[in-house]
């Protein structure tokens, strides 16, 4: 039995007709750039998970350096964040001109480490990006309380964690500021780029608006140096339709992963931690393991599909070699790095194939 890491057609053949008849109105109507399709899709989006407003944006790094100008993040100022996450986590720090601050993880759920944040302190510190990796809401009560002591601005890096919660609120209406990615392989994915950003605070919603678009509070006047961050308007229409069927797919990676947590038994396999305060909608079903290579190599030969995710933790890049971490400086990130291999993880694998993904994986 093949079992693929990932495979979109299956999710968007059923969902073909009703894309179309989408894009043809769009094609129709000829609002490309933001316009009708991207409002509507702002309005179900926040919605569905209790924002206020909601901004549609091309990516979800362009979010990213939003947040780092609304946080007031600039040269000579500390950013504090996880290294173990995707590149653009911190590329809105260095975009800015901001250093970032590398700190290590919780061993159990691999999100950045509250204890690790107050021991990084420092007068320079202006805020704090928290990843909620892999779709697991990090801990952000303690976060909180942490930034409140010292003035940070928070920003909760929700590519991955599009309707995961924490103690009942969705992640990203916690922090200072929240951002998507609707890169194609996300749990809500585009057909092409696209991204969000939301925030609690009305006035960083203004200022990201504005951002968005060239600074222009109106056509032709330009109150700052902005960007072109518009979303596009077919990804609107794409994602307006498949935001209704979210929670269903949610629903079934939250019951893949129950199966896979019960059925797992290797020896010496680390399974993802569950936190009870908080639910995860499970971006990526991520293990740790000693010997993951040639346990990746058994999965292959019994026709698993697998990847490592991530294999090199951001403070030891090239990019940040002038930062000076050494190896070993972050170690529970490093052995994490070293150590995890991600099973197939999308809402329309069958139960016959997880079957087949735990037999697999316990035979090692
Ligand atoms: C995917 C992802 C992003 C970036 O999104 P793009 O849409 O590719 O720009 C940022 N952070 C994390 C954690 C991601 O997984």
């Amino acid at each position: 039995m093949k079992v693929p890491f990932l495979d979109l057609r299956l999710q968007h053949q059923p969902l073909r007709a009703e894309v179309m008849a989408a894009l043809g109105d769009t094609y129709d109507h000829t609002r490309f750039c933001l316009g009708q399709d991207v409002d509507d899709f702002e309005r179900a989006f926040s919605a569905a998970f209790g924002y206020a407003r909601t901004l549609g944006m091309n990516s979800g790094t362009s979010p990213l350096h939003v947040a780092s100008i609304c946080g007031g993040f600039g040269p000579g100022d500390e950013v504090i964040t996880t290294p173990f996450t995707f590149a653009s986590s911190c590329w809105g720090i260095s975009y800015v001109g901001a250093t970032p601050v590398f700190v290590d993880i919780d061993p159990d759920t691999w999100c950045i480490s509250p204890e690790a944040i107050a021991k990084a302190i420092t007068p320079k510190t202006k805020g704090i990006v928290v990843v909620h990796i892999f779709g697991q809401p990090a801990r952000m009560d303690e976060i909180m309380a942490i930034a409140k002591a010292h003035k940070l601005f928070v920003v909760e890096d929700c590519a991955q964690a599009v309707g995961a919660t924490y103690k009942g609120t969705a992640v990203g209406a916690i922090g200072d500021c929240g951002t998507f990615s609707f890169y194609p392989t996300k749990n809500l994915g585009a057909c092409g780029e696209g991204g969000a950003f939301v925030s609690k605070h009305p006035a960083v919603m203004d200022r990201a608006q504005l951002l968005r678009v060239h600074g222009s509070p109106r056509r032709y006047a330009h109150a700052e140096v902005g960007f072109n961050f518009r979303m596009d308007g077919f990804q609107g229409a794409i994602l307006r339709v498949k935001l209704k069927h979210l929670a269903e797919w949610t629903a079934r990676r939250r019951a893949i992963a129950a199966k896979y947590r019960t059925g797992l038994k290797l020896a010496g396999v680390q399974l993802p931690v569950v936190p009870s305060y908080g639910e995860s909608v499970w971006h990526q079903f991520t293990m740790l393991h000693p010997q993951r290579d040639a346990l990746r190599g058994h999965l292959d030969r019994c026709g698993v599909g697998t990847e490592i995710i991530y294999p090199g933790p951001m403070h030891r890049q090239e990019c940040y070699a002038a930062l000076g971490y050494a190896a070993g400086s972050i170690p529970v990130a490093e052995a994490a790095s070293a150590r995890c291999v991600s099973l197939p993880m999308f809402p329309e694998l069958t139960d016959e194939q997880v079957a087949h993904v735990i037999a697999s994986v316990n035979s090692f």
